[in-house]
């Protein structure tokens, strides 16, 4: 195991940090929003930004690096471990840290408002003695120094304005999609230290089993994919078919008013101008006829995808991949490809009886 490196130097004029994360080969949203955000206080205040990454050597790389700073970041801090990447509790992540960091805190620190994100933040603002704020749509610095911080509550039904005195390191966990992406400076590039750190200062917390999300209990308002059913769904048996779609998928069921009022399935499950305003990244939208209430708690979801025997029906109007035909032998056969490309391990776990009926 190489030599850990000192990092005092390298972090000791970032006043803010970043957590940067990663699904696959691509930096997630929210890292891009933060880095961003940060960026628009840092021109502010002349503050440094660094991006703090957890990964294995081989899966970041320079370039990656250049992309964060791209988007705001001056520097760039890469914990590299083996075991990082894997999904899984992060709380021994956040002692890496501080043993990385050598005493050294920053003056804010921003994570996205995920549960494994809270969880590993309120462990380092513990360590500081500092304040956090989670589930943050923005915040700014105010001319007295103190930050003040917009917070939703009430699971998004109402907003609350926080200020955070000037004397902590503060920590803000701001919610995914919320910051939207603005301009990059794709010639940017960040100096980059890489450090590794020892297996024991992972060990905290083993990660032992990992199990799939049930598409029944998914909020659908914080899903990123939905799979949402209506009339051409036919019944309870259609929708557990729709539910194994979306567990394969790993979406949130969502369904029309009428199956809500015909008892196929929960209100709680119900999209639209009487239900819930959904935006996920993708949303399927299976023998729904696209009437306006419907339509008005979805049609800010970034892929709509729509299947309906009626090829003049109102949904295909925002679809941006429409599907003319049944919408059960679709489904069944988009579940038949899944399982044949044996995409995950989901489909082992799934739960042997979901029923969506009260
Ligand atoms: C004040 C008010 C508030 C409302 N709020 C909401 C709301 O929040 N959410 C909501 O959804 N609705 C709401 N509605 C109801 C809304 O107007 C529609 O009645 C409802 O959305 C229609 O649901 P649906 O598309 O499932 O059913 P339908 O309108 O009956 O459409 C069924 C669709 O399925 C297709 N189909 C039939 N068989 C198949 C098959 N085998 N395969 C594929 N497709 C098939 C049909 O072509 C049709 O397009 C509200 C109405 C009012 C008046």
């Amino acid at each position: 195991m190489p030599e850990k490196t000192s990092s005092i130097e390298f972090a000791e004029d970032s006043q803010i940090w970043v957590l940067a994360e990663r699904t696959g080969k691509q930096w997630d949203t929210i890292t891009l929003e933060l880095l961003q955000d940060a960026q628009v206080l840092a021109k502010k205040t002349g503050w440094k930004t660094l991006a703090i990454v957890f990964g294995k050597s081989e899966m970041i790389s320079d370039q990656d690096c250049h992309q964060l700073a791209a988007n705001g970041a001056d520097k760039v801090l890469v914990l590299q471990h083996a075991e990082f990447g894997k999904p899984g509790s992060m709380m021994g992540y956040s002692q890496v840290l501080l043993d990385s960091m050598n005493g050294q805190s920053p003056r804010l620190l921003l994570c996205p408002s995920t549960p494994l994100w809270v969880e590993f933040a309120c462990r380092l603002i513990g360590a500081w003695d500092g304040v956090i704020a989670r589930d943050a749509i923005s915040f700014k610095l105010t001319p007295d120094n103190k930050l003040e911080v917009i917070q939703s509550i009430w699971q998004n039904k109402g907003q609350m304005t926080i200020s955070m005195s000037d004397d902590h390191p503060w920590c803000v966990c701001l919610k995914p999609g919320v910051a939207g992406l603005g301009k990059t400076k794709p010639q940017a590039k960040a100096q980059i230290l890489r450090q590794d750190v020892s297996k024991k200062q992972t060990e905290t917390v083993q990660t032992v089993e990992l199990l799939p999300p049930n598409p029944s209990e998914l909020d659908l308002v914080e899903a990123e994919r939905i799979v949402a059913g209506g009339r051409g769904i036919q019944g309870v048996e259609g929708f557990k078919a729709l539910e194994e779609l979306a567990f394969l998928l790993e979406a949130a069921v969502g369904a029309s008013r009428v199956a809500v009022d015909l008892g196929w399935v929960p209100y709680v499950r119900q999209v639209g101008q009487t239900g819930k305003i959904v935006k996920p990244r993708l949303y399927i939208a299976a023998g729904i006829a696209g009437a306006s209430q419907h339509v008005d708690g979805m049609r800010d979801s970034e892929v709509i995808i729509a299947i309906n025997t009626d090829k003049n029906a109102n949904i295909f109007k925002i679809a941006h991949l429409g599907i003319v035909g049944d919408a059960d032998t679709i489904i069944r056969g988009l579940i038949a490809e899944l399982e044949a490309g044996g995409t995950s391990q989901a489909a082992d776990k799934r739960p042997k009886a979901v029923s969506l009926i009260n």
